[in-house]
Parts: C-alpha cells; structure tokens; sequence
C-alpha cells in the first residue's frame, strides 16, 4: 500500500490509466485530498465505484502526527513530528508580512557535518519519503488552520543528497490540483553538492537555489564543511555558473557570520572578489548559538561593516532577521536537544 501523498499527478494518472482509468481521475483524486481534504475514499462521489475500489486496494492516505510543538516570542512555531519508524522530524512555521513560510527537513540526521550546524553533530539515519515531506506541511497547515505560501528545504539534512524525493516532493506542492506552490516561492539550500546542482541545473525548474557558501577560501570553508574538500570552491561555482547559464536565475548564497572565524574585512572582500561577476544575492545570517559548539556570532557592529562593504562593491545583500532562537528553531538549532534528552 502506498501512501497517497508521495504521488504526484503525473505518476498517478500513469497508474490509473494503466488500470484503464481516464486521465482526468488522477486530478479529481488529487482535488478532493489536497483542496476537499476528504480523507475517505467513498466519499469520492465524483468518480466511479470502480476507481475508489482501485484506491482502497492499493493506497492509503496517512498523516503524521505532531507529537510537540513550541510557540517562540516572535510568534515562529516549532513542531516535532513522529515518523512511523519511530524516528522524531522537526518543522518550522515562520510568519512574514508576505506570508507564512515553512522550514522542511529532508533527512532524518545529516552526513555532511558542517562545524557549525547542530543537525552535524547526528549522522544520517535515513532518507525522508517525498510523503513525509509533504505531510510536514499537511500537518502544520492542519494544525495552524492556514494555508502556506512559501516553501523552503533548509530543515535538518541536505536535500541534493536526497535528490529523486526532494525533487518529487516539490513536483507534489507545486501541482495546481494539488497545494499549488508556486515554484518561485519553494527554496532548496544545498552545501554545494556539485553533482545535485549540476543535476538541478538540468531539470530547469523555477524553483530558488541557495548554496550554502559561509567562506570565499579552501581553506575557511573546509574547516568549517568537510564538504568542501570533495568539492572546493572553484568546482562549486564552476557548477553554479553552468545552473545560472541554463536557468537564467540568480543564485542565494547564504553567508553565516561567525566572530573571528569568517567576519573580517577581509573576508568580505575576498567574498567580492569571488561573486562580483555572478549573478546572485548574498544572504547573510547572524550565527545561532549552539550549546555543544564553541562558535560565536559576530557582533553587531561587525555584522554592519561586513554588509556595508558588499554593498558597497555593488554586491546585493540582505540581512536575515533570525527568528524563532528562543525555542531553538533558527538556522542549524534542529534536533539536537531533542535527542540528548534521549540519549
Ligand atoms: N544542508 C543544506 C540545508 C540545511 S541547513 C545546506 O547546508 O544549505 C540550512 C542553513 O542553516 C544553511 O545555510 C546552514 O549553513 C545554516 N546553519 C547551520 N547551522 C547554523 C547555525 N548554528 N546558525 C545559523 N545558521 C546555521
């Protein structure tokens, strides 16, 4: 039995047209789970008896149950959600001025082990199924009563190593029978897996790429993600120059600031040097403390200078606003507490 919500339009209506169903039942099916919400397949009045018997022999529609959820002051909410494995996920829910954006994991622990990140500090269990990224959503918006209108893959994990179910989850949220999540408004953040953004380049989605870059050197950038030895900084925008050049979109590179580590003015110019002529943002994040690591977030002042001297050299940035710090839930805060309490 297949969980209905890994199923995207396209490889249920192959489904059922094998079976001898119409093309159009796909849409129908995927219509009274994603817009009705009805969870019953004889309630399916719409469609014959012989294609809710085909459901009901070969799918089920199952949700995740949230099994804690904290509310932090700024009004970002945390949930942990209990995969049938028995293993905990953590979701985010964000709300911003042009919307509600949600932060969804893509794996159960993380293999790339940045120096900074609390995910790192858990190797990989497994996989997420392109169903139990959805269901984070269809949990949540269940939960809150609203619907979401931003997606981003920058929960626990890396997505481009899990590449076949991060790129199905995104078809199913993007379907317009289905969430109708606009490709512009879904996010996925990669450490630089040259391969998935080279794979990702080929696919020509409109959907956003943040690389997760934090250094412009080898030689900051490798202690800080191991990553980076497999995949130095040359071949990473070498790979990325080819993903601008198909998709014509611009890259987000995600910038953390930690003190003395990667803030100077140095730093930042050897940042200009490195993306003046991409076509790209910078996104520059305030570090989040996390209690395992020694690592320091910049000071203000700091933060300031760094951003003013890209500006100021004609390199678009912003300043992440963190939200959700108090309960744990900002960049790089997911699962850890969680499973020592475990331990
Ligand atoms: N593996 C992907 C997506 C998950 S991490 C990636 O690396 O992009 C999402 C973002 O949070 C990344 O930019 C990551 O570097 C950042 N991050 C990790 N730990 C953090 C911390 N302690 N403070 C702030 N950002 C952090």
């Amino acid at each position: 039995m297949k969980n209905l919500y890994g199923e995207t339009v396209a490889s249920l209506c192959e489904d059922l047209v094998e079976k001898g169903f119409k093309p159009f039942n796909a849409k129908q099916v995927f219509t009274w789970l994603y817009k009705k919400k009805v969870y019953d397949f004889a309630q399916y009045t719409d469609t014959s008896k012989a294609l809710r018997e085909h459901l009901s022999e070969n799918y089920v529609i199952r949700h995740l149950p949230i099994s804690e959820r904290h509310v932090s002051k700024d009004g970002t909410k945390k949930y942990l959600l209990a995969l049938p494995d028995g293993h905990l996920i953590e979701t985010v829910l964000m709300e911003q001025d042009y919307g509600k954006t949600i932060c969804v994991t893509s794996q159960v622990g993380c293999n790339l082990g940045c120096a900074f990140c609390a995910s790192g500090l858990f190797e990989k269990v497994r996989d997420l199924t392109p169903a139990e990224m959805v269901l984070q959503i269809v949990a949540i918006e269940a939960r809150e009563d609203v619907r979401v209108s931003h997606v981003v893959i920058m929960g626990t994990g890396e997505p481009f190593d899990n590449f076949d179910n991060v790129m199905r989850f995104i078809d199913i949220i993007n379907s317009p029978y289905g969430m109708e999540i606009g490709a512009r408004k879904i996010t996925v953040s990669t450490a630089g897996l040259v391969p998935g953004i080279l794979a990702f380049a080929d696919l020509q989605k409109q959907v956003n790429l943040a690389v997760s870059l934090h250094a412009a050197d080898d030689k900051t950038r490798t202690s800080l993600m191991p990553i980076n030895r497999k995949y130095p900084i040359k071949r990473l925008m070498e790979s990325l120059q080819t993903y601008i050049e198909k998709t014509n979109r611009r890259v987000t590179f995600e910038y953390l600031l930690i003190a003395g580590v990667n803030d100077s003015l140095h730093d930042a110019d050897r940042l200009v040097g490195l993306l003046k002529d991409t076509l790209c943002y910078v996104n520059l994040i305030p570090f989040n403390e996390v209690a395992e690591l020694d690592y320091k977030g910049s000071e203000e002042k700091q933060h300031a200078r760094f951003y003013d001297r890209l500006v100021s050299q004609g390199i678009r940035a912003t300043s992440r606003r963190e939200l959700g710090a108090d309960i744990d839930a900002a960049c790089g805060q997911l699962r850890i507490k969680e499973e020592c309490d475990n331990l």
